[in-house]
């Protein structure tokens, strides 16, 4: 841009206002579409209406979401780092002790393990206090109407989200959650709302944003319908033999006896035991830690289809049932950090007078920026992640 000409920009910002035109006209023609697509399902004109009334063009922020690439690399040690901290532990347990009953009897009702159910809903919004703040039907109809290969996806999601109010599961104004349409208390999307939602409490309405009793009973309901087999493992820590050249990954399932023919021990060289099928994790290679998952790990991996995500629910459930933290250390000198080291990194970038904002725990793309910037003042190559590192030159403890 720097070599372009005047002309040049004069007719680029002309062709921007055209087609800014053009763009206008494009969605309110989606918008009709939407509509009829709404009362064709069987939708009431009033309630659809009044979820688009406010809708005039797409949200700027959903479109910005729905096309941010993570611009650092991606370590899971990181991932872990934030998703398993203390904080998330010891409020589980707190929140575990304060819904105790309901937890056992949804346990009960589905077979599925409770601490396991307990770390969906602290993974997915602590424990309920980050459910999302994008309007479905805006957020939505947004990615409708941006027309690209997953349209019918998206207005799929749009038509089931304006069914569970026409139903009178939900309100209309308890439509808030995710860029992309999860929502409520464990961040169901609608048509998994649709299919595996319960009424847990029996009121008449499954409500997976304010009730507690539904949203846990529909996870665990979920999970039961996605696999899950009561009473069985979901994943163990695991010890590989010296130079370990055998079959790797989740879906390659053998036997405990297989395993322990191929040499796998217990994390601490103790015999496998117990029942089932397994795969061999390694999230980090063979010098990290090693793990065998079973079906239940399958079952929590549909949650989110990342074998990350289901590492961390499946962790978190461990750690607060009480067991320890993984033995065998991350294949790094520089981990990653927890939420309170986050919001704790941020303070200590301020002091040093980078302009990041508030410090809000949340490595945003300015808090990246100044990472980088100090990395180069330290003569380091600059990465933009907050690890552990750049935390202690900082003089976090
Ligand atoms: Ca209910």
């Amino acid at each position: 841009m720097r070599f372009a000409s005047v002309a040049f920009l004069l007719a680029l910002a002309w062709s921007a206002a055209a087609s800014a035109e053009q763009r206008s006209d494009e969605f309110l023609s989606c918008l009709a579409g939407i509509k009829q697509a709404a009362h064709s399902a069987g939708i009431s004109p009033a309630i659809t209406e009044a979820a688009l009334k406010d809708v005039k063009e797409p949200a700027e922020r959903v479109l910005k979401l729905s096309e941010v690439q993570p611009e650092t690399k991606f370590h899971i040690w990181d991932y872990l780092g934030f998703l398993v901290d203390d904080q998330r532990i010891d409020d589980g347990k707190a929140k575990m002790a304060e819904h105790d009953a309901l937890l056992r009897a949804v346990e009960e009702r589905y077979g599925v393990n409770r601490y396991v159910v307990a770390a969906v809903w602290g993974v997915e919004t602590d424990y309920g206090r980050a459910v999302g703040r994008n309007f479905l039907p805006h957020a939505l109809t947004t990615m409708v109407c941006k027309n690209d290969h997953r349209t019918e996806f998206w207005q799929k999601q749009l038509i089931a989200a304006l069914q569970l109010v026409e139903r009178g599961d939900l309100q209309l104004e308890k439509l808030y959650g995710s860029w992309a349409g999860a929502f409520g208390q464990t961040q169901f999307i609608p048509t998994t709302y649709e299919h595996f939602a319960v009424d847990f409490d029996g009121d008449g309405k499954r409500d997976l944003v304010d009730n507690v009793a539904d949203a846990l009973g529909s996870t665990a309901n979920y999970l039961r319908g996605n696999g899950w087999q009561p009473g069985a493992s979901w994943l163990i820590e695991v010890k590989l033999p010296a130079g370990y050249n055998g079959p790797t990954g989740r879906k390659n399932k053998a036997s405990l006896s297989t395993w322990t023919q191929r040499g796998i021990t217990r994390w601490d060289g103790s015999p496998l035991r117990g029942q089932g099928s397994a795969g061999l994790l390694l999230p980090a290679g063979k010098e990290g830690p090693a793990f065998l998952t079973f079906k239940n790990f399958d079952a929590i991996w549909t949650y989110n289809r990342a074998e990350s995500y289901a590492l961390a629910i499946s962790h978190l459930a461990d750690r607060m049932a009480g067991y320890p933290a993984f033995r065998t250390p991350w294949p790094t000198d520089d981990l990653g950090l927890s939420r309170a080291q986050r919001y704790r990194l941020q303070e200590l970038l301020i002091a040093e007078g980078y302009d990041i904002g508030e410090a809000d725990g949340k490595i945003g793309s300015r808090s990246q920026a100044a990472i980088r910037k100090h990395e180069e003042k330290l003569g380091w190559e600059p990465t933009g992640r907050a690890g552990t590192k750049i935390f202690k030159a900082l003089g976090g403890e």
